[in-house]
């Protein structure tokens, strides 16, 4: 074990002798599955799950949103970084991801239903940030499929080394983009999309609570 900062480089490098049991380690906690950097590598905030101040299941989500780019065959596209946070606070880095989620309560047909609002464009340069600009607002359940969409049109439509920011400006924009989103931001009455009016992860009807607690980070 390292006992010091000073001492880290040197007392934990690796060799190639120690590569199956780091591995097997990965293995033992789920992360051993390549994909770092690309549109499966989905980064989200503990979220309501442990959180206090969170409103949405954003680790559900995240899940959601991998399972739905494995099944379109997009999970493998690369340049394109997708953030959730379960709040508008910005624990899961929303803000500056290519595709960012905050978790929002929603209202319809007089009841509550988890939500997102999402973003497009955010980026964090060497030298600049820039914050994703707000496209649409989603049910918590479709959002999974609007990162399809909007994953699968980059994909298609993107030019040799052309950036998302690059795509995103070409294609008219976050709000742009957003309108073409539009007939997801749908909410049917509870009895007629019940599943619409659950989270990720619970079994019962969402409620939107807040506890008296700090940021899970
Ligand atoms: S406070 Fe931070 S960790 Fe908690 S739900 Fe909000 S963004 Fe996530």
């Amino acid at each position: 074990m390292c006992e010091s900062p000073t001492a880290r480089t040197s007392c934990c490098a690796l060799t190639d002798a120690d590569l199956r049991g780091v591995y097997d380690r990965l293995v033992d906690v789920g992360m051993a599955a390549p994909g770092a950097e690309l549109a499966r590598d989905v980064v989200a905030c503990p979220g309501a799950d442990t959180c206090n101040l969170g409103v949405t299941q954003s680790r559900g989500l995240a899940e959601a949103i991998g399972e739905s780019l494995e099944e379109a065959g997009l999970a493998e596209t690369g340049g394109v970084r997708v953030n959730i946070s379960g709040c508008t606070n910005s624990c899961g880095q929303h803000h500056v991801a290519d595709i960012g989620f905050f978790g929002a309560e929603r209202r319809a047909h007089g009841t509550s239903a988890p939500g997102y609002q999402m973003l497009l464009g955010g980026h964090l340069g060497d030298m600049q940030v820039d914050f994703g600009e707000k496209a649409t607002k989603l049910p918590a359940k479709r959002a999974a499929e609007a990162v399809v969409r909007v994953v699968g049109r980059f994909a298609a439509e993107r030019e040799a080394g052309e950036v998302f920011a690059r795509w995103l400006a070409r294609s008219g924009g976050a709000r742009a983009v957003g309108e073409t989103l539009a007939d997801l931001d749908d909410l049917p009455a509870p009895d007629a999309a019940p599943d619409l009016y659950v989270d990720y992860g619970e079994t019962g009807p969402y409620v939107a609570e807040i506890g008296e607690s700090e940021c899970a980070t």
